[in-house]
């Protein structure tokens, strides 16, 4: 495993994007929606590791329940994995609960799943695999 991405989350997009980018002295190299997420997500490289900035782009949706509670900030950390059902089947076996076992597509072509807060002292953990190319 290595941090793949942090995940933070902020209230406006475009005043952070502004503020990443001075903070980095590099723009985004990405900025994705992820709609069943209700997510506006924008992507820093950071050395080995990224930054993914979270916008909610939708009133309902996690990112503004956390805004909502806990303001702008650190979100989830995210473990890149190479294989995320292995990961998973080890994970389960140590006693982790997850938000969802069945991994999902996530911004930036990956495979990811949540591991509850709950099991995990209270920090939101992320596993995220590289989808497979499409072979065209
Ligand atoms: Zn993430």
């Amino acid at each position: 495993m290595k941090i793949e991405h942090l995940g933070i989350a902020v209230k406006c997009l475009s005043q952070s994007d502004d503020l990443f980018a001075r903070l980095l002295g590099k723009p985004n190299y990405k900025q994705e929606s992820v709609e069943r997420e209700g997510v506006t997500t924008s992507f820093y490289e950071l050395g080995e590791s990224k930054l993914e900035l979270l916008e909610a782009s939708q009133t309902e949706s996690p990112i503004a329940k956390f805004l909502e509670k806990k303001g702008e900030g650190i979100h989830h950390i995210a473990f890149g994995v190479t294989d995320l059902k292995t990961e998973i089947e080890r994970l389960k076996k140590e006693g982790f609960v997850f938000i969802s076992e069945e991994p999902k597509d996530g911004a930036d072509n990956k495979l990811v799943v949540f591991l509850h807060p709950k099991s995990t002292n209270g920090v939101l953990v992320e596993l995220c695999q590289e989808k497979p190319q499409k072979v065209l």
